[in-house]
C-alpha cells in the first residue's frame, strides 16, 4: 500500500539541528527542518514532496483566509530509549481529520497519503524527536482550502501539510477553571466536533475574560441552557465521582478527543466503572459540597492530564480534595507515558514505530 505512493523528497542543505536547545524550548515556537506537503487539484491529491520547513506565497483571496476551511490535528512522537521513534495514535488523527474535513466540506486525504507523509517525514527529521523524559516531538498536520477566489462556495483545491515543533516537558501545574454561562463553545448542529481553526478564534475572547478573572481556563456548557458541562478549554472534561470515571458523552458539540478515549480505555483495563453521559454542572457542584467528587482534570495530547483545584460558577469559587500524586489522573499520565515511550508492553497496539 505504502509502496505505491511516491513522495518527492528534496532534503535541506541547511539543517538546523546544530541550533536545537532542548533547555530553552518554548511551546511551539521552534520548527524541525522539513514539512510534507501535498496539493488536492480538485481530483486527486498530487506533488507529494517533502521540502525544507519554510515560506510559502499566497495571494490576499486565498480562501480560508476570508471564510475559514481549515482544520488540523495535533499528535506527538516520543523516542523510546533504544532510539526508536513511536508515534500514539496516527491513525485516529488521520481519520478525526477526514470527519473534520467533511463537516467543513473540504477534500478528505487518502489515510495511506497522511501515513507514508508522516513516515517519510519522521524518518528524515528523526533527529529532531528530542531523546528525553518528558520530551517529545509534537506533529502538526493540517489542511487549508487554496482557491483564490471571494465568492462563498467550497474551495476546489486543497493543501494538506505536516510539520513538527520539538516540544518539553510540560509540567501543567493544577489550573482554577470558570464555568461559561454566557458564551458558547459549540451549539448542537455546529462545528464543535471538528477540529476546526474557526472553532479556536471564537474561544479567545470568552477565555482572555475568564484570565482578567483570575482562571487559567474556561469550562464550557452546553449552547441551549448552559446546564451540562462539554469540555475543558481545549481539552476534554473527566472527573472522579465515587470511584467511577465519568466524562460527557462525545456529541456534536464535543470533540472526539483520542486522549479522552485512551483514558476511558485504560480505566476500563484497570477495573473502573466508566460513565460516559451528560453531566451537569449542579452534580459538579453538588459532588464537590458532599465530598463525592474527588478529582476533575482536562485530558489532551499537549498535556496529556491537566488537573483541576478549583470551579468557579457564578462568582463563587469551589475547592476540590488536594490532588495527590496517587490520584487516578496522575497514575494514568504515567502509565500513558510509559506506553508512548515504550517503556511497557502497548496491549491495544497504539504506538506505530517509524
Ligand atoms: C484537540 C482537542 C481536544 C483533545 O483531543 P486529543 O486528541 O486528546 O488531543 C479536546 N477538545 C478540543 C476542542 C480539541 O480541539
Amino acid at each position: 500500500m505504502i509502496d505505491a505512493i511516491s513522495i518527492g523528497i528534496h532534503p535541506t542543505t541547511q539543517s538546523r539541528i546544530n541550533e536545537l536547545d532542548l533547555d530553552n524550548l518554548v511551546f511551539g515556537h521552534t520548527f524541525a527542518d522539513h514539512m510534507f506537503v501535498a496539493d488536492f487539484d480538485g481530483k486527486e491529491w498530487t506533488d507529494l514532496r517533502i521540502v525544507p520547513y519554510g515560506d510559502m506565497p499566497f495571494k490576499p483571496a486565498l480562501m480560508p483566509l476570508h471564510y475559514g476551511q481549515a482544520i488540523f490535528e495535533g499528535m506527538k512522537a516520543y523516542k523510546s530509549e533504544d532510539g526508536e521513534v513511536l508515534v500514539f495514535r496516527p491513525y485516529d488523527n488521520a481519520r478525526r481529520l477526514n470527519r473534520s474535513a467533511h463537516r467543513l466540506c473540504m477534500a478528505e486525504i487518502p489515510e495511506d497519503i497522511f501515513m507514508c507523509g508522516l513516515t517519510e517525514l519522521l524518518r528524515l527529521d528523526a533527529q529532531w524527536v528530542p531523546q528525553r523524559d518528558n520530551y517529545s516531538l509534537y506533529i502538526r498536520p493540517f489542511m487549508f482550502a487554496t482557491d483564490e477566489y471571494i465568492g462563498v462556495s467550497p474551495s476546489k483545491t486543497y493543501r494538506f501539510i505536516i510539520f513538527n515543533c520539538p516540544v518539553g516537558a510540560y509540567y501543567s501545574k493544577p489550573v482554577k477553571v470558570k464555568v461559561e454561562t454566557e458564551y458558547v463553545r459549540a451549539a448542537p448542529g455546529g462545528t464543535g466536533a471538528a477540529k476546526c481553526a474557526g472553532n479556536y478564534a471564537a474561544s479567545l475572547y470568552p477565555a482572555k475574560l475568564a484570565q482578567e478573572a483570575g482562571y487559567d481556563q474556561l469550562i464550557w456548557t452546553d449552547g441551549k441552557e448552559h446546564k451540562y458541562v462539554e469540555e475543558a478549554g481545549t481539552m476534554n472534561f473527566m472527573f472522579i465521582i465515587d470511584g467511577k470515571l465519568v466524562t460527557p458523552a462525545v456529541s456534536d458539540s464535543i470533540l472526539d478527543g483520542i486522549t479522552r478515549k485512551s483514558i476511558v480505555q485504560i480505566a476500563k483495563d484497570w477495573g473502573m466503572t466508566v460513565e460516559e453521559r451528560k453531566v451537569s454542572v449542579e452534580e459538579l457542584i453538588e459532588g464537590i459540597k458532599n465530598g463525592r467528587l474527588q478529582e476533575a482534570f482536562g485530558a489532551g495530547t499537549a498535556a496529556v492530564v491537566s488537573p483541576i483545584y478549583a470551579i468557579g460558577h457564578e462568582g463563587v469559587d469551589y475547592n476540590l480534595p488536594e490532588i495527590k500524586p496517587d490520584n487516578f489522573a496522575n497514575r494514568v499520565k504515567r502509565y500513558l507515558d510509559d506506553v508512548k515511550y515504550g517503556r511497557v508492553a502497548d496491549p491495544h497496539e497504539w504506538v506505530y514505530q517509524i
